[in-house]
């Protein structure tokens, strides 16, 4: 079932039900080490279900999920050893409010990677260097904009050293002004190697950006294929409309 070195996550029949909502339908894909996997779909498809259930913030109902070869979804592995490779960058940017920023980046490092503060201020610094924010390392996230803000979540996701980066929505709450700067810093991991998964509107930056697409609908894999496949010969009826709406 697991049988290549470059296959990062591999997702076998993933179904997740809420009570007896079905919400995902039995997915099966894999990601592979540097890829960056766009996923579209309708608000309600399961988009953030799916992401959810790959780091077990949601627990499957069925299906299996593995991780670097190890089944996550089994009960015996230590899924807080492979949750800190895969971190998630939200709509919403959820840094800790009441810590400044540098303190919002080095938090992880100290407690679960078990980083001196020197070593993750150095690192922190050097992030927010990178995302061009290294004179705001001692506000608070309340004095930043969106734009700011969700630059600052990255780096945060980053400071982890993950090996994938979850990403939902990150630039849907944001003024529109502001997506760009979000956008140059994802492209610019891309570019890089970084392994993403990505749920996002950006249609343009999908198609820039995206090694792959899924269309979720109704819980299952409508369609997947690349962004010349999924925008300009889309086969699926659904995605026809998706696309005729958004485009
Ligand atoms: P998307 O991200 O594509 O907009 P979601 O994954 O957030 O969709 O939600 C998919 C469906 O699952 C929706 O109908 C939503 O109401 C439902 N859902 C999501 N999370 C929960 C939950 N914790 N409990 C019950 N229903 C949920
Ligand atoms: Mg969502």
């Amino acid at each position: 079932m697991f049988n290549s070195e470059n296959v990062l996550i591999q997702v076998d029949n993933l179904q997740k039900n809420f009570k007896n909502i079905k919400v995902l339908n039995g997915i099966t894909t894999q990601i592979k080490k540097g890829e960056v996997l766009v996923i579209l779909g309708p608000s309600g498809c399961g988009k953030s279900t799916f992401l959810r259930c790959l780091n077990l913030l949601e627990e499957p109902t069925v299906g299996s999920i593995f991780f670097n070869g190890d089944e996550i979804t089994d009960i015996n592995t230590d899924i807080n050893k492979h949750r800190q490779k895969m971190m998630m960058v939200f709509q919403h940017f959820n840094l800790f409010p009441h810590l400044t920023i540098l303190e919002n980046l080095i938090a992880g490092p100290v407690k679960l990677l078990k980083k001196s503060k020197e070593e993750a201020k150095a690192k922190g610094i050097e992030l927010l260097k990178r995302v061009g924010l290294e004179d705001k390392a001692m506000a608070y996230p309340n004095q930043l904009s969106g734009g700011q803000k969700q630059r600052v979540a990255i780096c945060r996701a980053l400071a982890m050293e993950p090996e994938v980066i979850l990403f939902d929505e990150p630039t849907s709450a944001l003024d529109p002004e502001m997506v760009g700067e979000v956008l140059e810093v994802m492209k610019s991991l891309a570019n890089e190697g970084m392994t993403m998964i990505c749920v996002t509107h950006e249609m343009g930056f999908a198609r820039m950006i995206a090694n792959r697409i899924i269309f979720l609908y109704e819980g299952v894999v409508a369609e997947e294929g690349t962004p010349e496949e999924v925008f300009d010969r889309p086969k699926n009826e659904n995605l026809k409309a998706f696309l005729s709406k958004t485009l």
